[in-house]
């Protein structure tokens, strides 16, 4: 399929929900941004997380957006960390063609614990553990599976870290939170979430240059680093590194803009919009063919006052089914 090109000039903003292709001619660079309003509030409006807990998963959709779009395929794209923090797991997944949805899991003693002693920084609420990336192409392919360990920075720098050892590209990944009050049209004080992100690659023509200096720290590899970053990523990983959390998020900022702002002296060019939308896969067919795997016991111990109830993690529906839907008669 071409992608059809719009000239930033001429651009109408493709607004909150919708990941912007981009690419820097002049650096060699691709990479997609995005801004989050409706989807966000949607999908942690459900679950009343406390701010810190929804404010890390915020960080995961976004992260999601931006890589699952990437898929060139029908499939599903997961992100997901376990911990040993008090946010012992995050989950995010993005079905194409533009479906996503996400869950948390956490200890609230745990948490209330860290947010009194103020230790409530991405790499605290997570603790010690891994990232996984799954690609799941469906037809009953072997999904393929990236893990890097969570390591005490942030989901930002983790997700480099990934592209950079898992993928050899150089890949820079921003990512940013922000709780914003505003007022609705009858004039009461409402709170909105509100997120941004984005991933810029560098993806030369000639492979050599993608070459880059060893991370430091890395796994006891001490080989010689003699080769230097290459001056184009250089200056566009330094240029992704100036954005502000407030650029990613204000909603008076459209992403093009900050794009613009960052990369127009080298020729920035944005791609068709990708939606994603706030729609989980789940489905009482779905749920009844996993509560039909049951043995009479495990339907029996499922039973709670004549029912069985199921909710969905992710989108906190709850299926309701007769037990007699399942006992033989
Ligand atoms: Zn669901």
């Amino acid at each position: 399929m071409a992608e059809a090109t719009v000239e930033l000039s001429d651009f109408n903003f493709a607004g909150d929900d919708r990941v912007v292709p981009f690419q820097v001619e002049g650096l060699d660079v691709r990479g997609r941004a995005v801004q989050l309003g409706p989807l966000l509030n949607a999908i942690l409006g459900r679950h009343e997380y406390p701010a810190p807990v929804a404010r890390l998963l915020a960080e995961a959709i976004v992260l999601t957006a931006l890589l699952g779009t990437s898929l060139k395929f029908d499939g599903k794209f997961t992100v997901q960390t376990k911990g040993d923090g008090p946010v012992d797991l995050l989950v995010a997944d993005f079905t194409s063609p533009d479906s996503l949805r996400a869950y948390a899991r956490y200890d609230e003693d745990a948490l209330a614990a860290a947010v009194a002693d103020g230790k409530t920084s991405p790499p605290e609420l997570l603790g010690a553990g891994v990232l996984a990336f799954t690609i799941d192409h469906g037809h009953g392919m072997q999904p393929y599976q990236g893990i890097v360990p969570l390591d005490g920075s942030s989901l930002e720098e983790i997700a480099g870290v990934y592209f950079r050892q898992s993928e050899q590209i150089p890949t820079k990944v921003r990512l940013g939170v922000a709780e914003l009050l505003d007022r609705d049209e009858a004039g009461k004080p409402r709170h909105n979430w509100r997120a941004g992100g984005l991933v810029a690659q560098f993806l030369p023509q000639a492979p050599e240059r993608m070459r880059q200096p060893d991370l430091h720290g890395g796994d006891g590899d001490e080989r010689e680093h003699d080769h230097s970053e290459d001056d184009a990523w250089s200056e566009a990983r330094v240029m992704v590194e100036t954005i502000d959390t407030d650029e990613l998020t204000d909603p008076q900022v459209p992403i093009e803009r900050l794009l613009f702002r960052l990369f127009h002296e080298r020729g920035v060019r944005v791609y068709k919009p990708q939606s994603v939308l706030d729609r989980c896969s789940c489905s009482r067919e779905r749920l009844k063919g996993i509560l039909d795997s049951f043995s009479a016991e495990e339907i029996e111990a499922s039973e709670q006052d004549g029912e069985i109830a199921v909710t969905c993690e992710f989108c906190s529906t709850t299926y309701r089914f007769s037990p007699e839907e399942f006992t033989a008669a």
